[in-house]
C-alpha cells in the first residue's frame, strides 16, 4: 500500500463545489486530499477577439514551508499553463467582445495544485456559462520509485529510496529503488491539452502512466459533472 493507503490506481478523496464565491460570475473549490483550490471568474467587455486570463497563486500559508508574499516566477508559469490547459475547450466564437479574467488560489498544498485549479477552472467556467466544447479534467499521474501511482501527494513526490530504505522500510519494499517522477496532465474529451514531466522515465513506463492518466482525468470530469448537477438540481 502507498503512504496514505491508497491502491496504485486510486485518487484521493477529492471533492468538487460550484457557486462558492457570490460576487463571482462563476466560482468552484475542487479539494483533492490536501490540495485546495478555490477559483472565481470575472467576465468583462473585451475586444472583438475573446481571451482567457489566468492568474494561479499559493497563499503564503499553503504549504509546509512558508512561501514568500511577492508573485514567484513559478506563480508566473503556472498561470500561463493552465490557461493554455482550458483555452482549447473554450468556444470563443460564440462569445465575442469578452475577457474572461479568472483567478485561482491554492488554499493548501499538498501536490497537484496545477491540476486542482484546472479542475477548478473548468468548474468556475462552466458555472459563469461559458460556452466549452468539454469538461477540461485534470489528474497528475507519476513514478514513485519502481510504482505507477494515480495522484501523487507531496510525500510521493518527495520519494528518495536512499532515505525511505532507511526511516520507513516498509514502504520501500512497496516502492523500490529510485526518486519520483510527476506528470501533470489534463484533457477534455480525448485532447490531451496539458502534459509536464518532471523527472526522467522510460518510455514504457511513460506510456503506462499516460494510460493510468486518463482513467483518473475521467474520474475528475465525473465528480465535475455530479457538482454541476449538485448545483443545478
Ligand atoms: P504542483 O503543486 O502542481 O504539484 P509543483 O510540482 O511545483 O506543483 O509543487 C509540488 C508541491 O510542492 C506543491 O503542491 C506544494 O505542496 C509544494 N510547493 C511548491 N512550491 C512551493 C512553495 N513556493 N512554497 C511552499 N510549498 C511549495
Amino acid at each position: 500500500m502507498r503512504f496514505d493507503g491508497r491502491d496504485y490506481n486510486e485518487i484521493r478523496d477529492t471533492e468538487m463545489k460550484i457557486g462558492v464565491i457570490s460576487k463571482a460570475d462563476g466560482s468552484a473549490y475542487c479539494r483533492t486530499g490536501n490540495t485546495i483550490a478555490i477559483a472565481a471568474v470575472y467576465l468583462k467587455p473585451g475586444r472583438e477577439q475573446s481571451n482567457l486570463k489566468v492568474s494561479y497563486r499559493m497563499l503564503p500559508f499553503a504549504g509546509e514551508e512558508r512561501k514568500g508574499l511577492g508573485l514567484t516566477r513559478r506563480e508566473i508559469e503556472l498561470s500561463y499553463i493552465i490557461a493554455k490547459a482550458l483555452e482549447p475547450a473554450i468556444i470563443f466564437e460564440e462569445i465575442p467582445y469578452l475577457t474572461i479574467e479568472a483567478s485561482v488560489e491554492i488554499i493548501k498544498a499538498d501536490a497537484g495544485t496545477r491540476v486542482a485549479a484546472i479542475n477548478a477552472l473548468s468548474l468556475a467556467l462552466a458555472h459563469a456559462g461559458i460556452p466549452m466544447k468539454a469538461l477540461v479534467g485534470a489528474i497528475a499521474v507519476g513514478k514513485v520509485g519502481e510504482k505507477i501511482v494515480l495522484d501523487l501527494n507531496k510525500q510521493e513526490e518527495d520519494y528518495d529510496s536512499e532515505i525511505i530504505k532507511k526511516e520507513l522500510p516498509q514502504y520501500y519494499e512497496y516502492y523500490g529503488e529510485g526518486k519520483a517522477v510527476d506528470i501533470p496532465m489534463a484533457m477534455y474529451k480525448n485532447k490531451i491539452t496539458l502534459l509536464q514531466l518532471d523527472g526522467s522515465i522510460d518510455r514504457k513506463s511513460l506510456l503506462e502512466a499516460i494510460k493510468l492518466g486518463k482513467d483518473g482525468i475521467k474520474r475528475m470530469i465525473d465528480l465535475q459533472k455530479i457538482a454541476i448537477e449538485d448545483y443545478y438540481f
